[in-house]
């Protein structure tokens, strides 16, 4: 497999522990060498996978350093509460932990995800080509030198997948129209003073008639959160006892210098200042106190649909094959799936190895393409601006605020209708 991101080394799991040989080559050269110290959503497609691929012991830590998902509000960018949805509408879970929402500390997911495959997992091997090997296998050439043969091989590398590119290379990733700029502001005893009450928890639009919004999510790790980590990832464990807020601003690329991606995090702050200017100065205040080390920039780019190919002895999974912007927290649960439909689809060991390969990507290019449909509403819904359109939606926002009903019809199918279990999820691993 190429790529120890979130879906290929959860694949990586889901195939130990069923039995299956699996080898990983990851370009980075240590689990530490890219900064990835924020919160992601994992929704109940990213839990329900989770579970299904990991081992007891690190689907136990997943949850015990994993914090609630939290309910999501909707402000105006003078702080005035609009509506806020509870998380029995938004993501109703029942008693199984397996069909919950998270907050998830992006370092802590990965180093979980890491355990237990240090026989697995060779990093500092950057992957280059494939070719077609004896006997129908594949072989894969990295920038050392290296050959590497296989039966199966996995292009979870990422939205610049090279795998995809020799594979398909008329499914390029576009650019999804919108620029992400995201932060991180610690939760300190002091900022906990000034940070907007409504912030400090759950996951929060913030949005005007202008020409961006601000989503925030609260990470607070669950006490002994950092004990569970070490005990089962070793002495590497990130530190992760303290709260914080991610912010990330969406905007058009057209609002942002164009090598806004590149920029320093003083010109980070000075675009996202100069995009909020008339909002709440507690805002304001937010997203200028930024730790630098943490702000970034990422121009999204989305597939252009996921095409229909042969199956073969090359597949691909997660932001390789269906990228999509940040916008409603989607890709990495994507890739978890995929993670486990290819596990299932593996660990049966299929007489017709490509057969079971080709039934993955049916079901890969359905969810997929779901996925791809719905992020991209959500970042219509917040570039959306426009002051009667603000206006429209503000005031049905105050409607749903008064009637649970109206909460349900409008937001009960949002992010559920991407995550509901498919019949493929229903069955065993
Ligand atoms: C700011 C931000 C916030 C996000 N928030 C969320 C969220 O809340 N919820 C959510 O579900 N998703 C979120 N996402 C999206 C999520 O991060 C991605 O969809 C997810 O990481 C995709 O997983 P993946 O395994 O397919 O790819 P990646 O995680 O990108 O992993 C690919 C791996 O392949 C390696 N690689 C690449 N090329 C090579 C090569 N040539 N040789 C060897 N290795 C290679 C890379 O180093 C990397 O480790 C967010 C993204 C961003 C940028």
């Amino acid at each position: 497999m190429i790529g120890g991101g979130i879906g290929g080394l959860c694949l990586a799991q889901g195939l130990r522990r069923s039995g299956v040989a699996v080898a990983v080559y990851e370009r980075d050269r240590d689990p530490a060498s890219r900064w990835e110290g924020y919160r992601i959503h994992v929704s109940p497609a990213g839990a329900r996978s989770l579970h299904a691929c990991l081992p007891e012991h690190l689907w136990r830590a997943f949850l015990a350093t994993a914090a609630p998902g939290g309910p999501i509000g909707f402000l105006t960018e003078r702080l005035a509460p609009l509506v806020e949805v509870e998380e029995a509408i938004a993501y109703p879970r029942g008693d199984d932990p397996s069909e919950d929402h998270y907050a998830v500390d992006r370092r802590a997911l990965r180093r979980l995800l890491l355990a237990g495959l240090d026989d697995v997992v060779g990093f500092g091997a950057e992957y280059e080509s494939w070719e077609p090997g004896p006997d129908g296998r594949v072989v894969a050439r990295f920038a050392d030198g290296r050959r590497v043969e296989a039966d199966l091989l996995v292009g979870a590398d990422g939205v610049g997948s090279r795998v995809r590119r020799q594979l398909l290379p008329a499914a390029e990733p576009v650019s999804a129209g919108v620029v992400g700029i995201a932060g991180k502001v610690a939760l300190t005893p002091e900022a906990r003073r000034w940070v907007p009450a409504a912030l400090q928890q759950g996951m929060h639009v913030v949005s005007d008639a202008g020409p961006g919004a601000l989503f925030t999510a609260a990470y607070r790790p669950p006490d002994g959160a950092r004990e569970v980590l070490a005990e089962v990832t070793g002495r590497s464990a990130p530190a992760i006892d303290e709260p914080y807020l991610l912010t990330a601003f969406v905007t058009a690329p057209h609002h942002l210098p164009p090598d806004i991606d590149t920029a320093d995090p003083e010109a980070l702050a000075g675009a996202t200042d100069a995009l909020t200017r008339g909002w709440h100065p507690d805002l304001r205040r937010l997203l200028a106190s930024c730790d630098p080390g943490s702000r970034g920039a990422s121009a999204f780019a989305v597939a252009p649909g996921i095409p229909t190919w042969e199956p073969s002895r090359v597949t691909l999974l997660g932001d390789a094959v269906h990228a999509v912007p940040a916008t409603g927290g989607l890709g990495g649960n994507a890739a978890l799936r995929d993670a486990r439909r290819l596990t299932q689809a593996l660990a049966a060991r299929p007489a017709d190895l490509v057969a079971a390969v080709g039934a993955y990507e049916a079901d890969l290019r359905e969810h997929g393409t779901a996925t791809i449909d719905d992020a991209l509403a959500v970042r219509d819904q917040m570039l959306a601006g426009g002051v009667w359109r603000t206006r429209a939606s503000r005031a049905w926002f105050r409607l749903c605020a008064r009637s649970a009903t109206l909460r349900r019809m409008t937001f009960a199918d949002g992010d559920r209708a991407v995550s509901r279990p498919r019949p493929w999820e229903l069955a065993g691993t």
